[in-house]
């Protein structure tokens, strides 16, 4: 079978081709011969998981799957969620994020929060299937470590000591909320081969 992940991340797709069944033809955006901005304009992570894998199915036919991960901040109501890429505005900056998510929480009692990824399958033209990964945690009061991207150097996942910035990829990549949704998708497409 021929799936397309609707990624530009080369580094996700790498991580993917290792776990799926070699039955399973992982392609790229890349390789369908797409180079177009996708559409991400949904209010929740489903909504902009799905949108992205129709856009995809519609315009190139092909069964395919994307993902959508937003950090949710319990003090904050849930924010900045899904619009967690672009919280500091556009284009997208990841140090302009991390300083207005912790001006935003200067004095809060609360600082839990959480990762979660959300993946669209769609397969032929069965309905989508969903698959939910989170990782619960803590914003801490400054960033710490080098490693990772986005809000890496302020999110302690809850038994930890370390931020995912002070932590290997490895380490990281073990307890991820992006793991944990990749490894149901990864278990969903076992059972089809
Ligand atoms: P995306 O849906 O994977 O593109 O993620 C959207 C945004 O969420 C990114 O631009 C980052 O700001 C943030 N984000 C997603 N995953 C992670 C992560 O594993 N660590 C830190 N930030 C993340």
């Amino acid at each position: 079978m021929k799936l397309c992940f609707a990624t530009n991340n080369a580094h996700k797709l790498r991580e993917l081709r290792q776990l799926v069944a070699p039955e399973i033809e992982l392609l790229s955006l890349e390789d369908i011969g797409c180079s177009d901005e996708i559409p991400e304009t949904g209010n929740t992570l489903q909504e902009n998981a799905l949108q992205k894998a129709e856009f995809i199915k519609q315009k190139y036919g092909i069964s395919c799957f994307a993902d959508d991960t937003g950090l949710e901040v319990a003090y904050l109501n849930g924010a900045p969620g899904v619009y967690s890429a672009r919280y500091a505005g556009e284009p997208s900056d990841s140090i302009k994020n991390v300083e207005l998510l912790l001006t935003n929480l200067e004095g809060a009692p609360d600082r839990s929060a959480q990762f979660r990824t959300v993946i669209a399958l769609l397969i032929d033209n069965a309905p989508p299937v969903y698959f939910e990964g989170t990782v619960k945690g803590e914003i801490t009061q400054n960033p710490r470590g080098e490693s990772g991207f986005g809000y890496d150097p302020v999110f302690i996942p809850n038994g930890f000591r370390h931020t995912f910035a002070e932590m290997t990829p490895q380490q990281k990549n073990k307890i991820s909320h992006r793991a944990i949704a990749v490894e149901k998708l990864v278990h969903f497409l076992s059972n089809l081969t």
